[in-house]
Order: structure tokens, then C-alpha cells, then sequence
């Protein structure tokens, strides 16, 4: 390997172009290694000085390096593409590294600000003593310490494209870093609305992420999403973890929308006087029409009933009918039901 002084070295300006493309790309995190640059020399860094010097160099553009000391066992050090000095307007005074190796450039007095309690072992000055690089080991992977970190300053890492399992973890953890979920998750933050993106796929695991958290606003908009959810298929495992509160609140929910139906259907079209054309006999015959099709859609109706599938179960009433009046009667009953389901709440 050939030796070569950090502030001089030739390799630089390449590198600072490398990193300028990249930085273009979507914020991953990239691995990037000096090997791969132009030059056929790998780079050695003469000190650990020189080492942190490239660090900051490439976390400044937000990249990943892969550089060693010499006479050290070659290591991998991955930087944050967003919390790197100079990321934010508040310059970072503490170094987090997470589990696979990736380091965070963090403010102590942001973190403190967004939640006095927020990862307090991990930002005094003593804590990071036992690491000569000075970095405070956080037990996570960058992705969810990522996650937590962008929950404290209040930022959206939608960016990075985090699955629901990583953003469910990061909440599970937030407990355990003294972060409080209902603040930090609440219906203003980022990350409430990148969970909440999850409700269409995932909806029975959001729901329980957000009872377990006493998450009310991501629950109530996630159980909109539940009415077509068999709830006969809530295991034990889920039953638990939602809880006995907001496991009511969800059978409640598909109770009354189920009894709110029946109640709207009930009421047969208005009737007319008699004439010779419709006698009451025939009317009586189209009111016995409805209630068999209105046992018949409640019986086969789900809370997430469309209107649509309520017009089309009144259709065949309309084969049979010659009256006019009958015809004008059972269009506007049939009108107000559409109208009066479609008001019934769609969330607890
Ligand atoms: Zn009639």
C-alpha cells in the first residue's frame, strides 16, 4: 500500500467528484470503497487523524468509505447520508455508531430539545470513553437508529425508503431510548404519515403497532382500513399485542356499522293509494320483494359493504314492476340508503 498525507493527496479532488455524483443519487446507504476509484494505488491513511479527516471529507457528501490505519485490520466506516457535519444547521457534538457500522453526526442539544430523556446515557461525555474513536455505540441497526433519529429532529426519512418492519421496530424501540412514542409518532410527525402509508398492505399490524403504543390518531385512521378484515382471524399473538381497548374499540366498530345497516334497510318504499293499475296487493308483494333483499344483503354484507353492491342487490326488484309510482318510491328509498351508509362512520 502506498503511504500518502491526507490534506495532499492526489485522490481527493477524484474523490470529491465521485462523492458529488453520488450524492445525486437517492440517499442510501452506499458502500463505497477507495479501491474502486481511478487510481490503481489503494490509499493508506498515515494516522487515525488522517482517518477521521476522510471521514469527515466523505460524510460532508454524505458517502460511505472504506478505510484503514496503518498496521491496523482494515475496517469498514460507513457515514450517515443525513446526519453528517454540516447536515444541519446545528453542528453535531456527539458520534453515534450503530450496530453495522454506520455513524451518525448528531447535536446533543437537538436531541435534548426534541426529548430530554432521548438517548441520555449515550450523550454524556463520559460514555463514549471506552471507544478511541470517541463514537457512542448504539445497539441498533443504522436503519432503525436512522429512523429514531429523524423522529427527534423532526424530519421525514421517506427518503430512505424504510419497510414497515423497520419503522415498527424503531417505534417498539423508542420506549427504550426514552423517546415517547405518542409524542415523537403523533398525528404531525413524518414518520406517522410514512406509517400510515403502510395502512392499505398491513393494516391489522399497524393497528396493533398503534394500540400498543396508545397511538389514538394512527389507530383511528388505520381501522378504516380493518372493515373488510375477518376478525375471526385475530390469533392470540395479535389479540395480545392490540390489546383489550383498542381490540373492542375494533369489534365495536364492525358491530355498529353492521347494526347501523340493518337499521337503514329496514323501512320498505313508501306505498300509494290503490288504483287499478298497482292494487295494495301488488304493493304488498313489492315490500315482501325488499325485506328479502335486504335479509339478503345483511346476511351477506360485510362492514365495508360498497353502495355500489347495495344498488345491485335492489336491482331485480325493478323486473317485475310496471307501476310508475312503485318505480319512483323504491328509486328514492333505495337513494336513501345509499346516502345514509355512506355517512355511517368508517372508523372507531
Ligand atoms: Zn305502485
Amino acid at each position: 500500500m502506498s503511504g500518502c498525507r491526507d490534506q495532499e493527496s492526489p485522490w481527493v479532488p477524484r474523490l470529491l467528484l465521485e462523492l458529488a455524483r453520488r450524492t445525486l443519487q437517492p440517499e442510501t446507504a452506499l458502500d463505497f470503497n477507495l479501491k474502486h476509484l481511478e487510481s490503481s494505488h489503494p490509499i493508506a491513511i498515515s494516522s487515525p487523524l488522517a482517518l477521521q479527516r476522510l471521514n469527515l471529507i466523505c460524510s460532508c457528501a454524505g458517502v460511505n468509505t472504506n478505510a484503514s490505519t496503518h498496521g491496523e485490520e482494515e475496517s469498514i466506516v460507513s457515514v450517515s447520508t443525513t446526519f453528517y457535519p454540516g447536515g444541519h444547521q446545528v453542528e453535531p457534538d456527539t458520534i453515534f455508531s450503530s450496530s453495522d457500522n454506520v455513524v451518525f453526526y448528531v447535536s446533543s442539544q437537538k436531541i435534548r430539545s426534541a426529548s430530554p430523556d432521548a438517548f441520555v446515557p449515550y450523550l454524556s461525555a463520559t460514555s463514549n470513553e471506552g471507544d478511541p474513536r470517541g463514537y457512542a455505540p448504539i445497539p441498533e441497526t443504522s436503519t432503525v437508529l436512522n429512523i429514531l433519529l429523524h423522529a427527534l429532529y423532526g424530519s421525514s426519512c421517506a427518503h430512505n425508503s424504510p419497510t414497515f418492519e423497520d419503522l415498527s421496530a424503531a417505534v417498539d424501540r423508542m420506549p427504550q431510548y426514552g423517546i415517547v412514542p405518542k409524542i415523537h409518532v403523533g398525528a404531525h410527525a413524518p414518520i406517522h404519515a410514512q406509517l400510515l402509508a403502510h395502512a392499505p398492505l398491513r393494516p391489522i399490524a399497524l393497528y396493533a403497532l398503534a394500540a400498543k403504543h396508545d397511538l389514538e390518531h394512527l389507530a383511528v385512521k388505520t381501522s378504516s382500513h380493518l372493515l373488510s378484515f375477518p376478525l375471526a382471524s385475530i390469533d392470540d399473538e395479535i389479540a395480545t399485542s392490540i390489546g383489550p381497548v383498542y381490540l373492542k374499540r375494533l369489534f365495536m366498530l364492525h358491530i355498529s356499522r353492521m347494526a347501523a345497516l340493518k337499521q337503514i334497510v329496514l323501512q320498505p318504499p313508501q306505498t300509494h293509494a290503490p288504483s287499478q293499475e298497482c292494487t295494495s296487493e301488488d304493493q304488498k308483494r313489492l315490500a315482501r320483494e325488499w325485506t328479502l333483499a335486504t335479509v339478503y344483503l345483511v346476511w351477506n354484507a360485510r362492514p365495508d359493504l360498497s353502495t355500489h353492491r347495495i344498488q345491485m342487490c335492489f336491482r331485480p326488484l325493478f323486473e317485475a314492476l310496471t307501476c310508475k309510482q312503485c318505480e319512483a318510491s323504491a328509486n328514492s328509498r333505495i337513494r336513501g340508503v345509499v346516502v345514509s351508509w355512506a355517512s355511517v362512520k368508517v372508523s372507531h
